[in-house]
């Protein structure tokens, strides 16, 4: 598992991560998630890949966490199929105890695609977290056929805008309109809103400028190897210690 900072587009300051997998095959070197994700979904492979992934990025944190190290929430990336059949509510209910961690420091985050599925089993599922008091996100916000009527029926925290309206909103008008709206969105209804894929200053500035407080991009750092992540958060621990001397 690697680590991608969330960041306060202000100041750049780390808020919080995304866990997102790795695969480094000893032939095809490092295989995109983009690529053996949507695979592993077509059968239960997901269901166990999915676990190995969503313990690792909690015993990690957990430990950055007693160390004091780790500000915020991590995030983790959960598809449709272990909302369905992997019995996430236990798994996270095992893991976080198992591992001390309490429920306010996790966060899944479901594509529209999950949240838009109508089956009363997977809403129950998810109101069950929300009683666990994990924070519930909606990713890629805005490619999905959404309906937007989920966003008042299931229990959702957080929206993040899809990196592909975030790549040209500097300079194609309607991207720029549609990171606006759902800016607009967001705020509306109360929910907090991350950027993806912020990769230049121009990105930011105008994001910062329309309202939008958190973002995730290479502009502040690409997905990082744990050692690295870690050493990302002693530097802004030294850092404050610094400020406040
Ligand atoms: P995602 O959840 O939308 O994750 C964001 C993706 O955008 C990541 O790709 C990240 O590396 C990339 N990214 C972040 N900032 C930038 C940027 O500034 N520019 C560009 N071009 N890309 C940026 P990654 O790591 O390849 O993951 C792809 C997708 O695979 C994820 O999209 C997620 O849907 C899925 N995925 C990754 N890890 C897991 C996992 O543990 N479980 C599940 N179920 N899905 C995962
Ligand atoms: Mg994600
Ligand atoms: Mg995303
Ligand atoms: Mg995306």
């Amino acid at each position: 598992m690697w680590y991608q900072p969330k960041v306060q587009l202000a100041t750049g300051r780390i808020i919080g991560a995304e866990a997102l997998i790795r695969w480094q095959h000893p032939e095809m070197g490092m295989v995109s998630p983009a690529v053996f994700i949507p695979i592993a979904e077509e059968s239960s492979l997901i269901v166990s890949l999915g676990e190995w992934a969503f313990r690792t990025a909690c015993e990690t944190v957990a430990e950055w966490k007693r160390q004091a190290l780790f500000p915020g929430r991590i995030a983790v990336n959960i598809s449709g199929r272990q909302l369905k059949f992997g019995g996430i509510a236990e798994l996270v209910n095992r893991t976080l105890s198992d591992l001390g961690m309490p429920s306010d420091c996790l966060e899944l985050e479901v594509t529209e695609s999950v949240a838009m599925d109508d089956d009363s089993g997977m809403i129950d599922v998810l109101y069950r977290l929300q009683e666990l008091g994990v924070y519930l996100s909606i990713d890629d916000f805005g490619t999905g056929y959404s309906s937007l009527s989920y966003l008042k029926r299931l229990p959702v925290r957080g929206l993040k805008i899809d990196r592909s309206f975030v790549l040209n909103l500097h300079e194609d008008r309607d991207d720029a309109a549609i990171a606006r709206a759902i800016i607009s969105i967001a705020g509306s209804l109360g929910l907090d809103l991350v950027a993806e894929g912020v990769e230049l200053e121009e990105h930011r500035e105008f994001l910062l400028r329309n309202g939008c407080i958190w973002a995730q991009g290479y502009l502040f750092s690409r997905p990082l190897p744990p050692a690295e992540f870690e050493a990302r958060l002693r530097a802004q621990q030294a850092e404050d210690l610094k400020g406040a001397r």
